[in-house]
């Protein structure tokens, strides 16, 4: 069989987390949370399922679900998605975003991808004979930032889809208005839709509001965008998200999505409905997590590691030029088996491995975790 993704292998997070297991490290790589989710919400899936929902759903998604999702994303961005014609449920982001791809990108179209960039979207965009164009992202003293004139100068007659991440993983960053102003210039008059991944929506920090695509007319009328619970509600294993479109574009969402999982498993969806009625779970959010941002780079502060800015996502990401000069893949396995802190390497997220001297550790973990991994690099 001749391979149709002759570039993946192993995904970078499953290999750390294997390897932090094998040398007993604690795990600061694959960004998942090492606490349990709130039992109220476990508790409305098993009301769920002893109400008898365990029968497929629509295929679009359960109603009071895709009603939930319309409703947040009005009250929170101000943007009337229509329940019933603009809201998809799917099975966790990465579905919505393979979905997205394949429902819009033909053969030999273009897709710009800012790197670094999460890794399930290369992949796809192959499946869909989509041809990437790469924009790294510029890394100095404050962090990461997107040039937007490099990627206005990557557009060309092929451009199909851009492909934005607000807040970013791996670097951490966010997009302001100034980036929004940029991409909007950037695909007006054009036929260049985007694919929005806004998982982190909740996850941003210091009172700043998350630039979701959806406050923005104009782009929405253009974008697919696409959130998770199961960063939301801390449980990434449900594996439940959504992707909001316009009519237009949802309408071929689903022609792809009935043929590629056809729906998504039903009592999930009508507990995370009723957990939903209580906007309070996520809009605590970016104090939760800011809380443990601040509690690790504090406790990173006195180390020789030096830090860059984390203005959302649960990920922090680090130089370590003061103690080593190895390339990333070989410092991050270094600290997972030496000093039994396991982190990712940035390079993963590059296609060519750009090397910038920086690995990314998630903080979405108990205080004591976090303490116990302190520990550990301070003590390098
Ligand atoms: N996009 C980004 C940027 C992510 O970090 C993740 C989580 N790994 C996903 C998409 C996938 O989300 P899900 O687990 O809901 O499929
Ligand atoms: N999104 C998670 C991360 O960036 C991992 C998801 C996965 O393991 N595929 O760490």
């Amino acid at each position: 069989l001749t391979t149709r993704l002759p570039l993946v292998g192993t995904t970078v997070f499953t290999r750390m987390s294997s390897l932090a297991a094998q040398h007993g490290a604690v795990n600061l790589g694959q960004g998942f949370p090492d606490f349990d989710c709130d039992p109220a919400l476990v508790d409305l899936v098993s009301d769920a399922m002893r109400a008898g929902h365990n029968q497929y759903p629509m295929m679009t998604g359960a109603a009071p679900l895709r009603e939930a999702i319309a409703a947040k994303i009005a009250s929170l961005y101000g943007h009337g998605y229509d329940a019933g014609t603009e809201i998809t449920v799917t099975a966790g982001a990465t579905q919505a975003l393979t979905t997205a791809i394949l429902c819009c990108v033909h053969p030999g179209d273009e897709v710009i991808v800012i790197e670094p960039a999460y890794d399930s979207y290369l992949p796809a965009i192959a499946l869909a004979g989509g041809v990437p164009v790469l924009v790294s992202m510029q890394v100095g003293e404050s962090g990461y930032s997107v040039p937007w004139d490099q990627l206005a100068a990557a557009v060309s007659s092929k451009t199909r889809l851009i492909i934005i991440n607000t807040p970013h993983n791996p670097t951490g960053t966010i997009l302001r208005p100034a980036d929004i102003a940029a991409l909007a210039d950037i695909v007006r008059g054009t036929q260049i839709l985007i694919l929005s991944d806004e998982v982190y929506e909740h996850m941003v920090y210091d009172g700043v509001p998350h630039a979701s695509l959806s406050r923005n007319a104009e782009l929405a009328a253009r974008s697919f965008i696409v959130s998770s619970f199961g960063k939301t509600y801390h449980v990434t294993g449900w594996k439940v998200g959504y992707v909001a479109a316009p009519a237009a574009l949802t309408a071929e969402f689903r022609k792809v999505h009935q043929y590629n999982v056809f729906t998504v498993n039903t009592p999930m969806q009508h507990g995370i409905a009723g957990y939903m009625a209580d906007p309070q779970p996520y809009l605590d959010l970016p104090a939760f997590y800011q809380r443990k941002r601040d509690l690790f780079r504090d406790g990173l502060a006195g180390s020789r590691f030096t830090l860059l800015p984390a203005d959302g996502t649960y990920f922090q990401c680090v130089r370590y030029d003061a103690i080593s000069q190895e390339t990333e893949a070989q410092f991050a396995e270094w600290l997972t088996t030496e000093i039994k802190v396991a982190a990712i390497p940035v390079s993963a997220f590059y296609v060519q491995g750009k090397e910038s001297g920086i690995v990314r550790f998630c903080f979405a973990k108990k205080d004591e975790t976090l303490r116990l991994a302190l520990e550990r690099l301070r003590s390098i």
